[in-house]
C-alpha cells in the first residue's frame, strides 16, 4: 500500500509537496485552515489570524523564469515580475494542470502532529485536525510541515524604550495594507528590509512625511541587472558563481561593493550596509533611491527613544508630530503543533539536516519544506527540498543522519539571516539528494548548445528536471526558449532594423572576462 503523507499548508510548499508526493506514488493530504490555496501570496484586505498577510501592492522580486516550478514554466505573456495577483494565478494554474485541488482538505487546521508509540519502528504519527469544531485523529506515515515563515511578527519592543508612552498608531507591517488613511501623516517605518522599504516607497506619495529608520542599513538593489535583463537571470548564473567563488574573499567583496555602489552611492543615500562583507538578502527596490532623492523619504538611524509625540534618533536629532510608526522588523516562526522534542526554535534558529530533515528522529519521516531565504526565489528551493523528502519516505534515497555536525550549521549574524541559503550550492545539494543535479561535462559532449545555456545562462529550476527519476521531457526546450519568455512581455514595440550592438556588448562582455581573469591571477600572485 501506498505511503501516507499529511501535508500542512498549501502555499508554495505545500502545492509542490503535494505534487511530489503524488510522482513517488505516495498519497498525500493536505489540511490547509483556509478556504483556498495560495498561503502568503493569496491577499486579503482583512489580516487573518495564523495566515501570512501581505500588502496588496506586493510584486515578486525574483523573476518569472526563476520562481516557477521546474516542470511547469510561466506563461510567456506573464511579467517577469508577478503582481501577487499574478503569482496567485500561477499557483492556481499549477495546482489546476497536476490536478492537487482534490488532494487539499480546507478549512482544517492542524492541531498536533505526535509520534506514534511504535514511531522507532514504523517512523508513524497522528495528526489530529480541526474542522467545523470537530476533531479528527489520522494516521499517517510521513508528515511534510509547509507552513512557511512570515506568520508570527516580530517586534522586539525592548530595543525601544518609550514605545509604550507613544500616543500615535504603532503596528507591524503584517497589518499593512495600503496607503488609504495615511494622508497627511508623519510616519516613522523601522527597519530596512523588503517591507519597510515598499511601505515607505508607498506610503510618501500620501504622507506628509516618512521616515526610513534603519539599525543595519541595507545594499538596495533594481530589479533591472544589466542589460536590462531581470537581477536574478543575470547574477545567478552557474558561470557568475564559479566566478565568486574562485575569488579571494578580498577581491570579491571589492567587486560586490563596486557593484553594489553602480546604481548610486549607498554612503551618500544614508543606506551603506554596516557590515559590507555581510553577503545580506539586499533589499530590491526600484523607487527607494529616487524618493530619497526627492526627499519624499528620508533615512535615519535607529529609534533611541520614543515619547509621547516623538521619534528621538541614535544621532540625536528628533522627529516631533509622529503619527504612526510601522515596525517593519521582520518574523517569528515556531511549530506550535509539534513537541520541542522534534524540533526546537531558539532565537530564531532551528537545527535541521539540509534544512529540512530534524536530526533526532528515529525515522526520517518528517520533513520541514520551505523554512529558508535563498538569495534567490524559494520556489525551486522548496520544489527541490520536496523532491528530496518523498524520495527519502519511500526509501530510494539514504536517509540523512541521526545527528548534526555543528560546523554544517550557519545562522548569520542577525536575526533576519538566520534561514539564509546560497542559492545554488544549496539547489545543487538538494538536487544531488534527488538525482537531479545536472552534469554540465558529459552534457557538453552530448549536446553543447544545452550545456553552454546551462552553464552561462541564468540557473533557472528547469535544470534540474533533465535528469533522473524526476526527468521532464519539456525541460530541454524550457532552457532554451528562457531568453525569448524574457524578452515577449517586454518587447512589445517592435521596431525593424533597429541598430544591432550585440556584437559590441559581446566583445565588451569577453574583454570584461580576460580582465576579470587578469585580477583573480594577480590577486592570487599577491596572496
Ligand atoms: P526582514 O527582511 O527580516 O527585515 C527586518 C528588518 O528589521 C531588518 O532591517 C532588521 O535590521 C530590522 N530589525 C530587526 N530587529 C531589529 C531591532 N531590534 N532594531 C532595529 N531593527 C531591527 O523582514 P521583512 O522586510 O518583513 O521581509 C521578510 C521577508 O519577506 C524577506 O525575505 C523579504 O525579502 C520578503 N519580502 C519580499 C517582498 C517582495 O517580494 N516584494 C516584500 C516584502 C518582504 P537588521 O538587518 O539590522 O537586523
Amino acid at each position: 500500500m501506498a505511503k501516507r503523507v499529511a501535508v500542512i499548508g498549501s502555499g508554495v510548499s505545500g502545492l509542490t509537496s503535494t505534487k511530489c508526493c503524488l510522482d513517488e506514488g505516495l498519497q498525500p493530504t493536505c489540511f490547509e485552515r483556509s478556504d483556498d490555496i495560495g498561503g502568503l501570496w493569496r491577499f486579503k484586505e482583512k489580516v487573518e489570524e495564523g495566515r501570512a498577510s501581505i500588502y496588496q501592492s506586493v510584486f515578486t522580486n525574483s523573476s518569472k523564469e526563476m520562481s516557477c516550478f521546474s516542470d511547469f514554466p510561466m506563461p510567456e505573456h506573464f511579467p517577469n515580475f508577478l503582481h501577487n495577483t499574478r503569482f496567485l494565478e500561477y499557483l492556481k494554474l499549477y495546482a489546476k494542470h497536476f490536478d492537487l485541488l482534490k488532494y487539499i482538505k480546507f478549512k482544517t487546521t492542524v492541531i498536533s502532529v505526535r509520534k506514534c508509540q511504535d514511531f522507532s519502528t514504523t517512523g508513524q504519527w497522528i495528526v489530529v485536525t480541526e474542522s467545523d469544531g470537530k476533531q479528527e485523529s489520522t494516521m499517517f506515515d510521513a508528515v511534510m510541515v509547509c507552513m512557511g515563515h512570515h506568520i508570527e511578527s516580530f517586534i522586539p519592543m525592548q530595543s525601544f524604550p518609550g514605545i509604550e508612552k507613544f500616543k500615535g498608531q504603532y503596528f507591524h507591517s503584517r497589518e499593512y495594507k495600503s496607503p488609504e488613511g495615511f494622508q497627511g501623516k508623519t510616519v516613522v517605518v523601522i527597519g530596512m528590509g523588503n517591507s519597510a522599504s515598499d511601505i515607505a516607497v508607498e506610503l510618501c506619495q500620501r504622507a506628509k512625511r516618512v521616515f526610513i529608520s534603519t539599525r543595519g542599513g541595507s545594499w538596495v538593489m533594481s530589479r533591472v541587472y544589466d542589460d536590462g535583463y531581470p537581477w536574478d537571470t543575470v547574477f545567478h548564473t552557474r558561470f557568475s558563481n564559479l566566478i565568486r567563488s574562485i575569488l579571494p574573499w578580498p577581491l570579491l567583496k571589492r567587486v560586490y561593493e563596486q557593484k553594489m555602489n553602480q546604481w548610486f552611492n549607498h554612503e551618500n543615500y544614508g543606506l551603506v550596509p554596516q557590515n559590507r562583507a555581510l553577503m545580506k538578502e539586499p533589499v530590491f527596490n526600484d523607487d527607494l533611491p529616487s524618493r530619497i532623492l526627492c526627499g519624499s523619504v528620508v533615512v535615519k538611524p535607529i529609534v533611541k527613544e520614543f515619547t509621547e509625540t516623538a521619534a528621538i534618533f541614535e544621532d540625536g536629532t528628533m522627529e516631533d508630530n509622529v503619527d504612526v510608526v510601522i515596525f517593519a522588523t521582520g518574523y517569528s516562526f515556531s511549530f506550535p503543533f509539534l513537541e520541542q522534542s522534534v524540533i526546537k526554535v531558539e532565537n530564531n534558529e532551528v537545527a535541521l539536516y539540509k534544512q529540512v530533515f530534524p536530526p533526532t528522529l528515529e525515522k526520517p519521516t518528517l520533513a520541514v519544506i520551505g523554512l529558508i531565504q535563498p538569495l534567490g526565489p524559494i520556489m525551486p528551493n522548496a520544489e527541490l527540498q520536496a523532491r528530496w523528502a518523498t524520495r527519502v519516505f519511500k526509501g530510494t534515497r539514504t536517509p540523512p543522519p541521526l545527528s548534526l555536525d555543528p560546523a554544517s550549521l550557519w545562522f548569520g549574524t542577525s536575526r533576519s539571516q538566520t534561514l539564509q541559503t546560497d542559492h545554488i550550492e544549496y539547489l545543487d545539494e538538494l538536487a544531488e539528494g534527488s538525482d537531479a543535479r545536472p552534469r554540465i561535462l558529459p552534457l557538453l559532449l552530448k549536446d553543447p548548445k544545452l550545456a553552454l545555456t546551462i552553464y552561462f545562462g541564468p540557473c533557472s529550476p528547469f535544470q534540474f528536471r533533465l535528469t533522473g527519476p524526476g526527468k521532464w521531457d519539456g525541460a530541454r526546450n524550457a532552457i532554451l526558449t528562457q531568453k525569448a519568455r524574457i524578452i515577449k512581455p517586454t518587447r512589445t514595440r517592435v521596431v525593424r532594423n533597429s541598430s544591432n550592438n550585440s556584437l559590441v556588448s559581446y566583445l565588451l562582455k569577453i574583454f570584461g572576462l580576460l580582465a576579470l581573469f587578469a585580477a583573480v591571477f594577480v590577486s592570487l600572485q599577491q596572496s
